[in-house]
């Protein structure tokens, strides 16, 4: 190993290196993780009172030798590589397959939406919206079951092209859901487009509610208000506390995403939230 040879190698064997080696190995595995079957999807509920509306598919990666790998870490990865293509294809693809049996189960329409986070490289790519199309129509799906988070700053990377996208979307009637709200630097011209059906406020903001004091938590009311006055429906992210809900829920009309109601399950434990919700 490289530490053995000499004084001047510890320049060379720096956390940089470590690191770049490392992401290397990550950009490797993560090119067989689909086919190894070691993605998977975790499902978080956004509830309204006691029932769930809608959940969040959220990727998994167990790599054999690593273990657990967050999103955080390959989800960037993906996109400077552009598996995030071939990636996202595969969660769009599950999510709207367990829509189409939990829709072919029910009588009625009355089963929870599923949302998933879009990329701006998945956005902007020009078979996107079609392969979306094809999905709803291949899986009999009702298009507003399935909805879509995109971030704001998923928007700011090529706006012209992320506008047309969106207006496409809107025009197939899925869902879409403006995600971590606030921390961008154009929230608010974005919302004057009125595309997006919700916004989700970011869990920052959702943090030091039960502070008074603080400056995010009068952010967060006005953010609610704004969505009321622009008629979008509102989900608060990372609610984890009994005081944060009395509060969000004192807001008013406010959905809620967090530990609190449930941490990011399997797709066999969703049964318990909705009878609908069967494993295919
Ligand atoms: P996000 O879209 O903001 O997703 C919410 C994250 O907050 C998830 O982290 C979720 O597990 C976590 N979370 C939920 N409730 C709480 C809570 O009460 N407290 C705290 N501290 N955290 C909570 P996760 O699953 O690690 O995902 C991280 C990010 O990775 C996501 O952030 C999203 O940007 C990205 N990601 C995940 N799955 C996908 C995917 O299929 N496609 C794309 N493009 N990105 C994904
Ligand atoms: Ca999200
Ligand atoms: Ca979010
Ligand atoms: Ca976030």
């Amino acid at each position: 190993h490289a530490k053995e040879s000499g004084a001047s190698v510890t320049f060379f064997h720096s956390d940089m290196l470590e690191k770049a080696q490392q992401r290397f190995n990550i950009e490797q595995d993560l090119g067989y993780a689909l086919e190894l079957n070691q993605l998977s999807l975790v499902y978080q509920p956004i509830c309204k009172g006691e029932n769930v509306l809608h959940f969040e598919s959220l990727l998994r990666w167990q790599h054999p030798e690593i273990g657990a790998i967050s999103p955080m870490t390959f989800i960037p990865i993906a996109e400077d590589t552009n598996q995030i293509h071939i990636i996202g294809r595969w969660v769009l693809a599950q999510v709207c397959q367990l829509l189409g049996y939990w829709q072919a189960q029910s009588n009625d329409f009355n089963y929870p939406g599923i949302t998933v986070n879009v990329s701006a490289k998945q956005l902007v790519s020009p078979a996107f919206i079609s392969f979306v199309e094809t999905l709803i129509k291949q899986n009999n799906i009702t298009p507003y079951k399935l909805g879509l988070e995109i971030t704001e700053s998923t928007l700011m990377e090529d706006e012209q092209a992320s506008a047309q996208a969106l207006q496409s979307l809107r025009k197939a009637g899925v869902r879409l859901y403006l995600d971590d709200f606030g921390t961008g630097y154009s929230s608010l011209s974005l919302l004057g487009e009125y595309v997006f059906d919700v916004i989700k406020i970011d869990r920052h903001f959702i943090t030091n509610v039960t502070d008074s004091d603080k400056s995010s938590t009068k952010l967060c009311a006005a953010m609610i208000q704004l969505a009321r006055t622009l008629e979008m429906d509102v989900v608060a992210e990372g609610v984890e506390t009994e005081e944060q809900l009395e509060w969000l829920t004192h807001q008013g009309d406010v959905s809620i995403q967090g530990y609190l109601k449930s941490r990011p399950l399997p797709v066999e434990d969703l049964i318990h939230w909705h009878p609908a919700c069967k494993m295919p």
